[in-house]
């Protein structure tokens, strides 16, 4: 599904969310239908959180929030939608949770 040479590979950096460690990945991103954008994504099975290496520092910030609330929400089980995982991430970037993930 994901197919990259390392060459590609951006900034990669670990964290562990809710006791799994996952790896994050800058990769350039395409969306299977070519008309939509791809930010990011979340690899359940493999732990792995990709995030488009080519988008605006800002949105990378904000689209890790946005993942890592979704393996929040799947690793505790909870259902949500894409609204409030919207919501939730733009609230959290807002305050400056992106710079502190981010870094890590
Ligand atoms: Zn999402």
């Amino acid at each position: 599904m994901v197919e990259a040479n390392t060459d590609d590979i951006g900034k990669a950096i670990e964290l562990n969310i809710g006791g799994h460690d996952y790896k994050i990945i800058e990769l350039p991103l395409k969306h299977e239908d070519g008309s939509k954008e791809l930010y990011g994504r979340h690899l359940v099975k493999e732990n792995v959180i990709l995030i488009n290496k080519d988008i605006a520092e800002s949105r990378k910030k904000e689209t890790l929030i946005h993942e890592v609330l979704h393996a929040i929400f799947y690793n505790t089980g909870l259902e949500h939608d894409e609204r409030q995982i919207e919501a939730i991430s733009n609230g959290l970037f807002q305050l400056g949770v992106g710079d502190f993930l981010w870094k890590t």
